[in-house]
């Protein structure tokens, strides 16, 4: 994985957003297009290869991954997002952070029944937001086929929490 050009680009930022926490800042793979375009295209052969249907986006960097993957592959995108952004009827998730709780929402016709979803998000960390997203996609009868990240925090252990989901990362510390 060494050979990838967003690894390089990758910026380390600590104490970022509180004491203790080593923030993985991917803006500079935004800057870069040669590294953008490699990072969507092997998250998008992952999509591929899991016969994706549907992907969707985690809010705010998984936008940001997922529609040029949805794009590359000629399929639906859609959004899971923080409370209180979606206009439309919802599913709304709960899940746990070290201090209190956050909440993503879908719009309840952003899945189909039966679709294969593919989940992507910049990064995954304790798991919790990404397995909160599997809940709302299964509450709407929809299954996810795969996750794709652009970098896993290994030691949080979020696999954890997607047992049984197969998860791609392109860069894992
Ligand atoms: P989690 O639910 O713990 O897996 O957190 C995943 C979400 O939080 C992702 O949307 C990430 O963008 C963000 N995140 C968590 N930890 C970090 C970190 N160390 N650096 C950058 N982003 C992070």
């Amino acid at each position: 994985m060494g050979a990838l050009l967003a690894e390089r680009l990758i910026r380390d930022v600590p104490d970022f957003p509180k004491q203790g926490i080593l923030f993985k800042d991917i803006a500079p793979v935004l800057q870069n297009a040669a590294a953008l375009q490699e990072a969507v295209s092997l998250i998008a052969a992952d999509a591929r290869e899991k016969r994706a249907e549907c992907i969707v986006g985690i809010e705010s960097r998984g936008f940001v991954f997922g529609v040029p993957v949805a794009l590359e592959l000629g399929l639906p995108f859609s959004m899971a997002r923080k409370l209180g952004k979606l206009p439309f009827d919802r599913v709304t998730e709960e899940y746990a952070l070290e201090y209190g709780t956050n909440t993503i929402e879908m719009h309840v016709d952003a899945v189909d029944p039966g679709q294969r979803v593919y989940v992507i998000d910049d990064l995954l960390a304790t798991g919790g937001t990404a397995a909160a997203s599997a809940r709302l996609i299964e509450r709407l009868g929809a299954h996810v086929c795969g996750y794709g990240f652009l970098v896993e925090l290994t030691f949080l252990e979020g696999r954890k929490y997607l047992l049984g989901y197969p998860i791609h990362a392109l860069i894992s510390y």
